[in-house]
């Protein structure tokens, strides 16, 4: 299967993570009891407003604490996920946890966005019927859920891309290009996409105070984005200069270790709370 995918130009040969090693049939084999058995957890990244104000959303970002092996990052995982059935189950276990743990927020009185990223296997019609259910079963509405779809599964199939995305926005979904200028075609792909959102790749921030070509990148990114009528994130974000220097830009939204790392839920409410970023988000109970 990997073999085939990989003739087909998509993905490269990669003995790690190759679902059908004995380490990644085993590892694989374990999954679904993992999200039986809340292994998975998702930790929460918030997201600020570019003056660092306001606490406008968070990022869920999946982790698996396996019972053998420790806490896994998504790298450690998610390639492997990515080439088996098993995305499917794990988008949907995702999109309904975040959710959850959302609207619980607000009931809370915590009112922020919540974004899920999205794989580029699960960018079909079949994730419409995922965020149909998800927001279904949560009252969450549409405007407040964000997909960060990356720039690698916008290139792999662009047609489908371009379908997935006019559908979810028809239904009033917002759509983030996530790591943006980390692939090689992005403008081309860019053109005819109708996504809200465009998250300046890390690479591009983490430095950028240090590094004059980082900076008139992000400064034209920022530029760009705005002209094409989008909101744009930095993500990354890991000092104090940064964050100054993106604000000056005109940057909409921060986001990087500087403010939080990603967090379990109870820290990241108590995070929210304790920075008091109130604008029109946090009731500090
Ligand atoms: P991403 O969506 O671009 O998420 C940002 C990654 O950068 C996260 O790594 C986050 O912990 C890290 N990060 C955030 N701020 C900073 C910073 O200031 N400095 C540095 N050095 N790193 C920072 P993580 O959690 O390991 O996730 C890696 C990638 O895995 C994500 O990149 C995303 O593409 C994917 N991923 C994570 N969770 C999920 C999920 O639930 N579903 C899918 N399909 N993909 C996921
Ligand atoms: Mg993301
Ligand atoms: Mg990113
Ligand atoms: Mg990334």
């Amino acid at each position: 299967y990997v073999a085939k995918r990989s003739r087909a130009g998509v993905l490269r040969y990669d003995a790690a993570s190759d679902p059908h090693s004995a380490g990644g049939l085993e590892l694989m084999g374990q999954l679904r009891t993992a999200m039986e058995e809340d292994q998975l957890a998702l930790h929460y990244q918030p997201k600020v407003s570019g003056d660092g104000a306001r606490l406008l959303g968070f990022e869920a970002l999946v982790r698996w604490d396996h019972p053998t092996r420790g806490l896994l990052q998504p790298a450690d995982f998610l390639p492997l996920v990515e080439r088996t059935h098993l995305i499917h189950a794990l988008t949907r276990w995702v999109m309904l946890t975040a959710l959850r743990q959302a609207a619980t927020w607000r009931a809370q009185g915590v009112h922020t966005t919540m974004a899920v990223n999205v794989s580029a296997v699960s960018l079909d019609a079949g994730l419409l019927g995922v965020v149909e259910e998800a927001l279904a079963l949560t009252r969450w509405s549409p405007q407040d859920l964000v997909l960060e779809i990356t720039e690698t599964a916008i290139i792999q199939d662009p047609a489908r891309a371009r379908a997935t995305v006019a559908l979810l926005r028809e239904r009033g979904v917002r759509v983030a290009v996530d790591d943006f200028g980390a692939g090689s075609t992005s403008l081309v792909h860019l053109r005819g996409l109708a996504v809200h959102e465009l998250k300046i790749d890390r690479q591009f921030v983490s430095d950028l105070v240090a590094h004059p070509e980082d900076d008139v990148i992000v400064s034209s990114v920022i530029a760009l984005a705005h002209r094409l009528g989008l909101v744009v994130v930095a993500e990354g974000v890991e000092t104090l200069a940064a964050a100054d220097r993106l604000s000056a830009l005109g940057c909409d939204e921060l986001q990087g270790f500087f403010f939080a790392r990603p967090l379990p839920a109870a820290q990241a409410l108590a995070w929210a709370r304790a920075e008091g970023l109130t604008g029109a988000v946090v009731e500090v109970r």
